[in-house]
């Protein structure tokens, strides 16, 4: 876990709670530090203050995600005009939690972000999601127990979705993840591949729709 955090008190406080949950805590103090020990670690998580000397957060959390990089971040806000900032990022922000906080808060939080994470790619585990099983072994798909025949691509995007529950994924990013940087087609053919898995998975189907953003998958009901 990665704290980055100009506040001397803050920061250790929070890593005295977080070590106390078991992770293994560092701690940076500016905005170029925390970005290069995000480079560097590969921290599960960065809990990144705003507010830093050397380089804002939400700047270091904007080049991590120019160099391709997902990290779940939980934003550490202390003024109205921070929380625009974080809001502004779209994308970049999984989450942020506003000054004062209590220590306790920031860790529930930290788990929250964490349950976002994608588990690894050649994990064997089938992803579940309410009816909906993926197994990455097999390849095979079934709702309710019952298979349901997907193409190479129509499964790849499900199972990158699903891997990520809850995460937002953009167009261009599952063109990329999916398709590969090689790809020729237009962020549209996402779109179509979309409609035609949920027409395979009929009412079970976990993806949504996030207007303006992308599409990501999770139970029916977790999220407005
Ligand atoms: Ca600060």
């Amino acid at each position: 876990m990665l704290v980055v955090e100009d506040e001397a008190a803050i920061a250790d406080l929070l890593r005295m709670y977080l070590a106390r949950e078991g992770y293994g805590v560092h701690v940076e103090r500016d905005g170029r530090g925390g970005l290069a020990a995000a480079r560097s670690l590969k921290p599960v998580a960065i809990v990144l203050d705003v507010g830093l000397p050397e380089m804002d957060g939400t700047e270091v959390c904007r080049r991590l995600r120019a160099d391709d990089d997902w990290v779940p971040v939980l934003f550490c806000t202390a003024r109205d005009d921070e929380i625009d900032r974080v809001l502004g990022l779209e994308l970049g922000a999984d989450d942020y939690i506003t000054k004062p906080f209590s220590p306790r808060e920031v860790v529930a939080r930290v788990k929250t972000v964490l349950r976002r994470v994608d588990g690894p790619p050649t994990a064997s585990a089938p992803l579940v999601i309410g009816g909906v099983s993926v197994d990455r072994v097999t390849h095979r798909v079934t709702v309710d127990s019952v298979e349901v025949e997907l193409t190479a691509t129509e499964f790849d995007l499900l199972e990158r979705l699903m891997r990520a529950p809850g995460r937002v994924f953009s167009r261009e990013q599952l063109l990329s993840e999916v398709w590969g940087y090689a790809a020729v087609v237009g962020t549209r053919t996402v779109d179509v591949h979309v409609a035609q898995v949920r027409a395979k998975l009929g009412a079970a189907s976990p993806i949504r729709t996030v207007r303006g953003v992308g599409y990501s998958a999770e139970a029916r009901g977790a999220a407005p």
